[in-house]
């Protein structure tokens, strides 16, 4: 079942794996979304949740499909949680090529974490910016939000 919403991309890997024509090992599934583990995990347990239907990236998502994939996100990195114990846990999601997107349907890594696991992810800078560099921007953002 694909849901309501952009028909599957018959080239899509993870459209092929929603409709069952490609394998995964997958770990939870409801109408709207699918998790299954990523194929080369950074760590074990490494996992992907998506929304069944086709999405490129977040820009043009709808809320209702967010919503599902975050809730789904939220069960599945407790249970992996739970069963896997990691120290921690990063939720990490690339929407283009510039940030990282390699699958072109979106999805969240959920990525379990350990101490000295030699994967370095930074998100923020080393210097704080002031608030005349950081208005302006807000104020752009701001004038989308309306
Ligand atoms: P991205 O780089 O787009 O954020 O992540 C795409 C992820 O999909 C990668 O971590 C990659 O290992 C995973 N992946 C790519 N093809 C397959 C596949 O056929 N099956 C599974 N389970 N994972 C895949
Ligand atoms: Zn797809």
């Amino acid at each position: 079942m694909t849901g309501v919403g952009q028909p599957p991309d018959q080239d899509c890997i993870f459209c092929q794996i929603v409709a069952g024509q490609a394998p995964a090992t997958r770990i939870y599934e409801d109408p709207q979304t699918l998790a299954f583990l990523d194929l080369n995990p950074i760590n074990p347990g490494h996992c992907l949740v998506i929304p069944k239907t086709h999405h490129v990236t977040l820009f043009t998502l709808d809320s209702a499909t967010y919503e599902a994939v975050a809730a789904t996100t939220l069960k599945v990195a407790q249970a992996i949680q739970s069963a896997l114990q990691p120290g921690g846990m990063n939720i990490f999601q690339a929407n283009g090529v510039v940030a990282g997107q390699t699958v072109f349907h979106l999805h969240n890594h959920l990525l379990p974490r350990h101490d000295n696991d030699n994967l370095r992810v930074e998100v923020h800078g080393l210097q704080p910016a002031g608030v005349e560099q950081l208005e302006p921007i807000a104020e752009r953002i701001r004038e989308q939000l309306g």
